[in-house]
């Protein structure tokens, strides 16, 4: 990692939340990616072993059969992992090929998700192969708009190697990043996995702390993602920031490769995800996802309190969080920067209660009711 005593200055936060040990406990697994002391998880999965019932190819194999290795190898890799994460197991270099690897298996599957595509859970099932678009405003390619160091998001990842992703499964009224998820999302620079993987170095090189796959979201763009993972020379941690409406399928295959997740939690009820974000059963996967994902892997869950959406929205959310997932083990950060954009902006009568910016008592009351659940989000909030 590189010191840089520039974005050191710009945010003496990124290094002084460390001193905290309770972060350095939250956040351990990722830490030690970060530092080197063991493999980032995508470099365990690319050398684990499968058997591939005889088979030299992945690509060769039926889609059920495909499952049905990975359901094996992933189990066995997860013990390992867990042994490994926990110290009671030193990691031990398997090197197989690339192309024998459970890697190489859960790109495959990714593929085959994305056409007819169920990657997420609108299940559109679009043939995106053959230039069909989904819900999510995407062919099968993957349109790269932009990627940096990010010193905005929260201290324990800055600087941030963030990869902006064309297209996203949900229309937020509010979208702020709307040009890339909503209006242009296949204007940005088409990538394939190997050009994917050079981005992820070169943001590496540059002393990013991990590498942030954001958008839009990157889900729709999960088969391109996994494939890079093949090609990336670099020890860094990965970093899922998504609105985590993945499908299950997808999420069986991600909870193997990435190493801290930064999960939006955005609607404590249907009905609100489905009036600002024209999603359905949202409550019910964005939980199911958290709790596999808090499973396997460290987690900074993203909550934006939305004006007169407390008793709704927030405090469920934040209910949802104590009830269901280890809330000892995570961090929350509860985001008071909302402010009217895109439609909402444009048309205000449309989303009266949401047209103005969140007052200081809103933001004050949502993280004191956090407190009050035992909610840790000071460290980044
Ligand atoms: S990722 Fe896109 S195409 Fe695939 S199911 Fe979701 S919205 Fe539809």
């Amino acid at each position: 990692m590189v010191w840089s005593a520039d974005w050191i200055a710009l945010r003496p936060d990124a290094m002084s939340v460390w001193r905290d040990p309770d972060v350095r406990r939250r956040l351990n697994w990722y830490m030690r990616v970060m530092l080197k002391e063991v493999p980032a998880k995508f470099m365990m999965v690319r050398k684990f072993p499968v058997d591939l019932d005889g088979s030299e190819d992945p690509w060769s194999l039926e889609t059920s059969e495909l499952w049905r290795i990975h359901e094996r190898s992933a189990a066995d890799f997860r013990r390992m992992w867990r042994r490994v994460k926990e110290g009671s197991e030193e990691y031990r270099d398997l090197s197989v090929s690339k192309a024998k690897s459970l890697l190489a298996v859960k790109t495959v599957l990714a593929h085959r998700l994305a056409s007819p595509c169920i990657l997420c859970e609108r299940r559109c099932r679009v043939e995106r192969r053959k230039g069909r678009i989904g819900a999510c405003r995407l062919d099968y390619g993957v349109y790269v708009h932009s990627a940096f160091l990010h010193y905005g998001e929260e201290a324990p990842l800055v600087p941030s190697g963030t990869i902006f992703y064309g297209g996203c499964n949900f229309t937020c009224v509010f979208c702020q990043n709307h040009d890339i998820s909503q209006d242009s999302p296949r204007e940005g620079l088409k990538v394939d996995p190997v050009k994917l993987a050079d981005i992820q170095d070169a943001l590496a090189r540059r002393g990013a702390r991990n590498i942030n796959h954001v958008g839009g979201d990157p889900t729709p763009n999960l088969h391109i993602i996994m494939e890079s993972l093949l090609y990336v020379e670099s020890h860094i941690p990965q970093l899922w920031n998504s609105n985590f409406y993945m499908s299950s399928e997808a999420m069986e295959l991600l909870v193997d490769v990435i190493d801290i997740w930064l999960p939006d939690f955005k609607y404590g009820n249907d009905k609100c995800a489905f009036r600002l974000s024209a999603v359905k059963n949202y409550v019910e996967v964005v939980t199911r996802n958290l709790k596999m994902a808090a499973e396997n892997g460290d987690m900074i869950i993203r909550h934006l309190v939305l004006p007169n959406h407390l008793e709704c929205c927030t405090r469920p959310v934040l209910e949802i969080i104590t009830r269901e997932l280890p809330v000892d083990k995570i961090l929350v950060n509860v985001m008071g920067q909302y402010t009217p954009m895109h439609r909402v902006a444009r048309n205000p009568r449309l989303w009266p209660e949401i047209a103005r910016s969140l007052t200081v008592s809103e933001i004050r009351e949502a993280r004191s009711y956090a407190s009050r659940l035992g909610i840790r989000w000071e460290p980044v909030s």
